[in-house]
C-alpha cells in the first residue's frame, strides 16, 4: 500500500481477532492518543501498520519474522524448510499468506520490464515518479488511491478504467442513522444491507450454499470502488480515461507505449515513463511455489483455488487455508480484517480437535507403507 493511504474499511471492521476481542483498534487508538471513530474517520495506514505490530508484539510475541522456503509431506504430516536452513516437522499447516503471491498483470502488459511497469504492490513510496508521467491501470481502491496520491506528489498522472464510470464508497452523512434505517440496511462488517450482513456474520453458513452459487457470489460481491474520501481528489485532479482497455503495451524510445481500445471500437496509443498496474489479485495455487509440487498437484481446486471443508481444511489433511484462499468457500468477508475472527476460532477448533487425536499417517508419494 502507499504512504500516505487510508483504509477503506471502517474502523469498527479494522479489529485484528483476538480470542476476547481484547486489543481492539479502538483501544490502541485510545492508549496511544490516535483520533479513532467506529465510523466516519478514515484508518491512516500508519495507524493501521503501528496497530498490527502492537498487537503482535502483545498477542503473539512468540512470532518468529521468517519465511517458509518450502512444504512438502513427511511421514506423520509436514516437513517445512525456512529460508535460513531450520527444518521444521510438524502435524498440521495453516497457510494465511494472504495476498502475497497474487498479484495479477493482465497478459496485455505483463511481459513489459519492469523500469515501465510495475504492480500497484510493488511500490510503497510516490516520491519516485515525482515529474514523471505516470499512467496508472484499474478502476478500484488502489488505482484510485494510487491516482490521488501520485497527482499530490507532483506526478504527470492518468488513469485509465475498463468501467465507464468509477465508483466510491457513500460519503458518511455523520447523522445518527434513524431505526428505520438501521433495519432496512443493517451496519455490518462488509457495510450496510442484508446480503451484507449475511456474508459479514455467516460464513460457516455461506458455506453451505452450492458451489456455483458460492463463485458467482464471490465474483460479484463488492467489486472495484474507492473509497468515499479519495473521490474528489481524483475527480477534480485527474485526468480520467474510463472505458477504456489496455490491448498491447510496448517500450520505444524510453517510453512505454499504450494501446487502449473504447468500448466503441475506437482506439488510440498514449505515452508514459512507467504503468502502475492496479489490476488487482487473483488466487491461483500454482503461484504458492513453495508448496511441494505433490501437494499442489493432489490439491483438489475449483478456479485454481482449494476447496476446503468446513473447517477451512483442504483435500490435502491436515492442510488448511485462511484469508482470500478460502473465500469461495466461506464468502467475501475472508478477503477482509473482519473475516480473520471466523477463520481464526474455526480453524483453532478443528487443530485442537485434531491434535487429541492419533497422528494421521499422510501418504508419501515413493514411500511404501505397511499395516500391521
Ligand atoms: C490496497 C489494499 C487495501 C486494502 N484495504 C483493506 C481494508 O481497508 N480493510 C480490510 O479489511 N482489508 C483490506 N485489504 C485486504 C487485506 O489484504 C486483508 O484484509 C488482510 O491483509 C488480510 O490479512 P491476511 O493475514 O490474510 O494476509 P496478509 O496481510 O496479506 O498477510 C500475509 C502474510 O503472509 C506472509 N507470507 C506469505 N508467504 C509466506 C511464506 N512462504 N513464508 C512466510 N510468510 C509468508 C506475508 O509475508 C504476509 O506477512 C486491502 C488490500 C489491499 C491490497
Amino acid at each position: 500500500m502507499p504512504k500516505g493511504m487510508k483504509l477503506k474499511s471502517d474502523g469498527f471492521a479494522s479489529n485484528i481477532s483476538d480470542p476476547d476481542d481484547q486489543f481492539t483498534l479502538e483501544t490502541f487508538c485510545s492508549e496511544r492518543g490516535i483520533q479513532y471513530g467506529h465510523t466516519g474517520i478514515p484508518v491512516q495506514l500508519d495507524t493501521f501498520t503501528e496497530y498490527g505490530l502492537a498487537f503482535q508484539e502483545r498477542m503473539v510475541p512468540e512470532l518468529e519474522n521468517k519465511m517458509v522456503a518450502s512444504i512438502e509431506r513427511a511421514s506423520e504430516g509436514y516437513l517445512l524448510r525456512l529460508d535460513d536452513g531450520e527444518k521444521i516437522k510438524t502435524r498440521n499447516v495453516v497457510l494465511a499468506v494472504g495476498i502475497t503471491h497474487f498479484e495479477y498483470v493482465p497478459e496485455s502488459l505483463a511481459k513489459l520490464p519492469a523500469d515501465f511497469l510495475s504492480h500497484s504492490a510493488r511500490n510503497r513510496e510516490v516520491e519516485p515518479f515525482r515529474g514523471r508521467d505516470v499512467v496508472v491501470i484499474g478502476g478500484g481502491s488502489s488505482a484510485t488511491d494510487w491516482a490521488a496520491l501520485l497527482s499530490e506528489a507532483g506526478a504527470k498522472v492518468r488513469l485509465v478504467a475498463r468501467q465507464a464510470a468509477l465508483k466510491f464508497h457513500g460519503k458518511p452523512t455523520g447523522k445518527a442513522r434513524s431505526l428505520w434505517t438501521r433495519m432496512q440496511h443493517p451496519q455490518t462488517g462488509l457495510g450496510p444491507g442484508w446480503r451484507s450482513s449475511f456474508y459479514a456474520n455467516a460464513p460457516g453458513a455461506f458455506f453451505y450454499l452450492p458451489e456455483s452459487l458460492r463463485l458467482q457470489i464471490v465474483r460479484r460481491t463488492l467489486g472495484p470502488s474507492g473509497g468515499w474520501f479519495v473521490r474528489d481528489r481524483v475527480m477534480n485532479d485527474v485526468p480520467l480515461l474510463l472505458g477504456n482497455t489496455a490491448e498491447r503495451a510496448e517500450v520505444r524510445d524510453s517510453k512505454v507505449h499504450i494501446h487502449l481500445r473504447a468500448q466503441d471500437g475506437t482506439e488510440r496509443d498514449i505515452q508514459a515513463d512507467h504503468i502502475i498496474a492496479a489490476t488487482g489479485y487473483k488466487v491461483d495455487l500454482e503461484r504458492l511455489t513453495f508448496l511441494s509440487a505433490d501437494i499442489r498437484s493432489t490439491l483438489r481446486a475449483v478456479e485454481r483455488t482449494p476447496v476446503l471443508s468446513s473447517t477451512c481444511e483442504s483435500s490435502v489433511p491436515g492442510l488448511y487455508f485462511v484469508g482470500v484462499a478460502a473465500a469461495n468457500s466461506f464468502g467475501p468477508v475472508m478477503r477482509f480484517a473482519f473475516g480473520a475472527d471466523f477463520a481464526a476460532r474455526n480453524v483453532t477448533r478443528a487443530l485442537v480437535r485434531s491434535l487429541s487425536r492419533a497422528p494421521v499417517s499422510v501418504p508419501v508419494p515413493g514411500v511404501l507403507t505397511t499395516s500391521k
